[in-house]
């Protein structure tokens, strides 16, 4: 709704959907729902949790955080002044508002996001808000509800966003064991990294008449595919009709109808021992407490620049250049030059098989494994016939398959990510890319076998960390492993897309800048001139790397690889503030 007029922008506000000029408090009485058109303006936070909660019942958990500016992002404007503006013209600490409340006397937890607060985008604070929301309802065995409205990861946090897909879907993970239920409601707009996490891991998904959700938008979709979208795609309806979501609520029914769930399930949960409080809580690591006491993993084996030194490695748009030559070894040549007898194994059982990923059994120095990977290829006619490494549901939904497989067998996972990103397609959205990326992750955070990931060439936002939520993560020198491309990242925040370089260098992607971030844990070196130019020199410290790292792992019992893989990826919620971004 835009005002009509500064002075009597407190009166009357004018309908995006109609254009009808309306009277501000009859329109608010209405929930915000035009009583012309039907059109449901955006709500802030603080109105949503109003309009779903019983009066009198809302406690607002703690909503400040340190400071957190991890990589120093400037791009036409320094980070810190977009999040001061942000406060002062939303009036709210963060870009999502969590508390305790009952709804109907159901007490439940909430995270409402804020689409006004640097469009709802998911950041190391937001992640750690909804992370803590959702441990409290773990704490209370309370129903955790969220209210997603984003455009998704935010990209002025470089990678350590997306790792926050993880670390609330392991949060959400620790929900679904204790038998507790999760609800997300999508309001428009939810994208991204939030479409491809906890707005669809949840056990309901209810979607607000009027919302819109996919795993890419469809400018993005538009830009990429050359045509135009079909009519009401990815709307609420659209989603319904294509099985993603539970049901489309009018603003007016929705308390009643997160009522009526919340009443089914707690008289219907089956009977079941629970689980004393205590052992809840030590099962479910209070790291956010101590995150900046908490031990971080071995420094990386790359030498750190000290201030001072002149830059040590190529820069940062060279090193996105080297990572997509196309003479980069895929994972089929991995799979022939550090692995022996590949099995490949086909199929998402779902009615498809996707021919950008990759997957099945091989042997590691004798071991056994389970390889998943990104199979891009050499030629154009390779890459067309793989989508150019991008990943459709059913390739999400395959590897899958084969994680849950090897967990049953007691293989271990090798995963090599080579991904510009997840297909942005129209059948893509249609059979469920984010639900599809965001059960991977989730699954990934449980898997009680040894996963190692590599990524070999680029690591493209959620399509890679559906294959690298891992024990350790690894990154070839060369690789790139980013929130957004470079080229995105230009085109949102700079003018246009010829200002990649830059948005290349502030996003911190490559592995030494990653390694400092602990985001990886280890860069494999790569040959003198480059990967491309000695495959078999660089196999051979692949499968060293491979080796070294997946060894310690096998002896580590399911139970507690599980619990230390929720650690690692548990603290970057927590982050603080130049605590290894290596600031210069
Ligand atoms: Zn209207």
């Amino acid at each position: 709704m835009t005002a009509t007029a500064p002075r009597d922008e407190q009166l009357w506000s004018r309908c995006a959907g109609c254009a009808s000029l309306l009277y501000r408090k009859r329109l608010r009485r209405n929930l915000d729902v035009c009583p012309e058109c039907g059109e449901h303006a955006r709500l802030g936070a603080p109105e949503r949790l109003r309009q779903l909660v019983d009066p009198g019942s809302l406690r607002p958990l703690p909503d400040q955080l340190p400071e957190a500016d991890p990589i120093d992002f400037v791009d036409v404007l320094p980070y810190r002044h977009r999040l001061t503006g942000a406060r002062a013209s939303t009036g709210l600490a963060e870009g999502v508002v969590c508390a305790t409340a009952t709804i109907g006397g159901h007490p439940v937890a909430l995270a409402v996001m804020d689409f006004r607060f640097l469009g709802g985008s998911l950041g190391c604070a937001v992640g750690e808000l909804i992370t803590r929301a959702a441990e409290r309802a773990l704490d209370d065995r309370i129903p955790l509800v969220l209210v997603t409205a984003s455009g998704g990861a935010r990209m002025q946090e470089g990678a350590l966003s997306l790792m926050q897909m993880a670390s609330v879907s392991q949060a959400i993970a620790a929900l679904r064991e204790a038998g507790l239920l999760t609800v997300s409601v999508l309001t428009d707009p939810t994208y991204g990294g939030v479409a491809a996490s906890f707005a669809t891991n949840t056990d309901l998904v209810l979607a607000e008449s009027g919302a819109r959700m996919g795993f890419a938008g469809p400018r993005v979709i538009r830009q990429t595919t050359g045509r135009a979208l079909p009519e009401g795609f990815q709307t609420a309806d659209f989603l319904l009709r294509h099985g993603q979501v539970d049901m489309v609520v009018q603003r007016r029914s929705l308390r009643g109808r997160l009522v009526a769930l919340l009443a089914a399930t707690r008289a219907g949960r089956p009977a079941r021992t629970p689980v004393p409080r205590q052992e809840l809580a030590s099962r479910h690591e209070r790291l956010a407490d101590d995150g900046a006491a908490h031990p971080r993993p071995a420094g990386p084996p790359v030498a750190a620049p000290t201030p001072g030194d002149p830059p040590a490695v190529r820069d940062a748009w060279d090193t996105v250049r080297m990572a997509r030559h196309p003479g980069r070894p895929t994972t089929l040549d991995y799979l022939d030059s550090v692995f022996d007898g590949f099995v490949e194994l086909h199929g998402d059982r779902l009615g498809a098989d996707c021919p950008a990923v990759v997957g099945g059994v091989a042997r590691l120095a004798g071991r056994h494994v389970m390889v998943i990977g990104h199979q891009k290829g050499h030629t154009t006619a390779e890459l067309v016939a793989r989508n150019f490494g991008m990943a459709s549901p059913a390739g999400h939904r395959k590897a899958l398959r084969l994680m849950r497989l090897a967990a049953r067998l007691g293989l271990p996972v090798v995963t090599l990510v080579d991904t510009p990103g997840a297909d942005p397609g129209v059948s893509a959205e249609e059979q469920g890319q984010a639900a599809a990326i965001a059960e991977n992750i989730l699954t990934l955070t449980v898997l009680p076998t040894p996963v190692l990931a590599v990524i070999t060439g680029e690591g493209g936002s959620g399509g890679a960390l559906a294959l690298a939520v891992a024990d350790r993560v690894l990154m070839l020198e060369n690789a790139v492993y980013s929130v957004i491309s470079p080229e995105g990242c230009a085109a949102i925040l700079w003018p246009d897309r010829s200002a990649a370089p830059q948005a290349a260098r502030a996003l911190r992607l490559t592995a030494p800048d990653l390694c400092r971030l602990g985001v990886v844990d280890e860069v494999v070196s790569e040959p003198p001139t480059a990967a491309h130019d000695d495959p078999a020199e660089t196999a051979r410290r692949l499968r060293a790397a491979l080796l070294a790292n997946l060894l310690p792992l096998l002896d580590v019992p399911p139970a507690m690889l599980v619990r230390l893989r929720r650690q690692r990826f548990r603290r970057f919620g927590a982050y603080r503030t130049g605590a290894r971004a290596g600031r210069r």
